[in-house]
């Protein structure tokens, strides 16, 4: 089956057709780095590498790249609250760098390599933007008010081109009126208005601003910066460009209207991710209802890959609601599978991956799976029959490591390291003291605690107490 795939300006699944034969120019709107990514991020991380995964599964050698917003509303306040009122650009710098990094480490935990993508920083590309929008001024898109900003016109952009919102939908701008003017970088579709380009510096805004002879001191908008660093990076256009659901409006439809007085086509397929919810919410900073990987690796609820697991469990469109509990669940899941493809590498000591064989059968399905707008549950049931069937050791094992060239899972590494026991597979000695000491905990009664604990290490396990419970290693 030929890929298809999802594409959000069309509201339909389409056949996929890159610009070049051979090639595909893939753009991902990246991390604001004011603060720790948090697992719903990552989850539009996880899927826009599986799509990458999926196109080369497809023989297409991706060029991709992924702007990197240093520089925003947010990362400007919370500058200002780390190095105070004076706050300077390098400043900035210094302060986004250090998130820019967690960001990097959090990619390689969940087996995403960062050398496959080409990061961008605003900051970088201060002087190109300013150009970006002194061109949009001189072909009249752009304009300048007293306050010292300028502003993105809608009306003459839908004069022209007839087609704002259409990434939201048709009819997206019947009965609504445009002309209003909003600055900050984030506004719902209620508050449809022209949009800040460039902003101009204010107070709140400590010393962090770049000179300009015409657009005066002060910053980029938010949206702009993808518009421009798709045209420096894709001069020619963009196959597929990707995000999460919420960028959709006013973020995606704003790069659009920024990007075709300039240059056309913009992008080719606009493919969204859809949200991890918390109870019904979408996970936000802002809520306040946000897991971030290193908290939950502490508490040994999650890691990457099995966050990456978890991730894979739901269609790239749906919306994924997460407990403590699920994220548990993928990680007994994924160990699972750790488990059973190191006992699988163990039985097999001369097994050369560069001579196998992988079974064309099974292979076939998660392809189709695949093809089929990137449908991960379904792949991912392919990949549980493969593990489960009688196929011969060694062709079962390549086809695994073949699978996970876009699962992304790291089985080739797997080895039968430390993992948690299930209260299951306790014999009958561990039970007891287990049960004892559930019950010293629960009364508070840390000595008798201490004392089981040295019990139970005696019997060859290792306790982790965490929180909310007791996991049991064998060490
Ligand atoms: P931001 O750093 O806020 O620009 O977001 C980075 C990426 O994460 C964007 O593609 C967002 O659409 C996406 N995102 C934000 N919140 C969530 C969430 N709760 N679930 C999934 N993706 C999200
Ligand atoms: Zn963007």
């Amino acid at each position: 089956m030929h890929l298809k795939i999802f594409n959000t300006l069309k509201h339909s699944v389409e056949d996929f057709k890159p610009s070049d034969k051979h090639k595909v120019k893939l753009y991902t709107c990246g991390p604001t780095v004011y603060n720790h990514v948090h697992i719903g991020n990552l989850r539009s991380y996880i899927n826009a590498d599986v799509l990458k995964r999926a196109l080369e599964f497809n023989g297409y050698a991706v060029d991709w790249v992924m702007n990197v917003t240093d520089v925003d509303d947010k990362t400007i306040n919370n500058t200002i609250q780390e190095f105070g009122k004076e706050a300077s650009v390098a400043e900035l710098k210094t302060f986004t760098s250090k998130y820019f990094e967690t960001f990097l480490e959090d990619l390689g935990k969940i087996n995403i390599n960062k050398k496959d993508i080409s990061f961008v920083k605003v900051t970088e590309k201060i002087a190109d933007i300013q150009d970006f929008i002194m061109a949009l001024i001189k072909k009249g898109y752009a304009y300048k008010t007293d306050d010292g900003s300028t502003y993105f016109s809608i009306e003459k952009y839908q004069k022209d081109f007839g087609d704002y919102g259409n990434l939201v939908g048709e009819k997206f701008l019947e009965g609504r009126k445009i002309g209003a003017r909003v600055k900050v970088d984030e506004y719902d579709k209620d508050n449809l208005s022209d949009f800040a380009l460039w902003k101009a510096h204010e107070q709140d805004n400590a010393n962090i601003f770049w000179e300009h002879q015409d657009l005066g001191p002060g910053h980029p908008g938010w949206h702009i910066e993808c518009s421009l660093i798709n045209y420096l990076k894709f001069p020619e256009g963009t196959d597929i460009h990707t995000g999460g659901v919420d960028l959709i409006f006013p973020h995606h439809t704003n790069e659009i209207a920024q990007a075709q007085p300039i240059y056309k086509p913009f992008v080719n397929y606009w493919v969204h991710s859809e949200h991890i919810m918390v109870n019904g919410t979408k996970m936000a900073k802002s809520v306040g209802n946000f897991y971030v990987l290193k908290d939950l690796a502490e508490e040994k609820i999650a890691d990457g890959l099995s966050l990456r697991y978890l991730v894979l469990q739901s269609h790239y469109r749906s919306r994924l609601n997460v407990t403590k509990e699920s994220l548990l669940a993928a990680k007994n899941g994924y160990e699972n599978i750790v488990k059973g493809v190191a006992a699988l590498k163990n039985r097999l000591q001369d097994f050369d991956p560069n001579v196998g064989v992988v079974s064309d059968m099974y292979f076939e399905k998660f392809k189709d799976a695949l093809n089929d707008d990137i449908n991960t549950p379904e792949a991912l049931a392919v990949f549980h029959e493969l593990l489960k069937s009688k196929l011969p050791d060694d062709e079962k094992l390549q086809t695994i490591y073949k699978m996970d060239e876009v699962l992304g899972l790291n089985l080739e590494n797997a080895e039968l390291a430390e993992t948690e026991l299930n209260a299951s597979e306790f014999p009958a000695e561990l039970k007891a003291l287990y049960q004892k000491r559930l019950e010293a905990r629960e009364n508070k009664d840390f000595d008798l605690s201490d004392k089981l604990r040295k019990e139970i290490e005696a019997l060859g396990y290792k306790i982790v107490d965490t929180k909310e419970r007791m996991q049991i290693y064998k060490s």
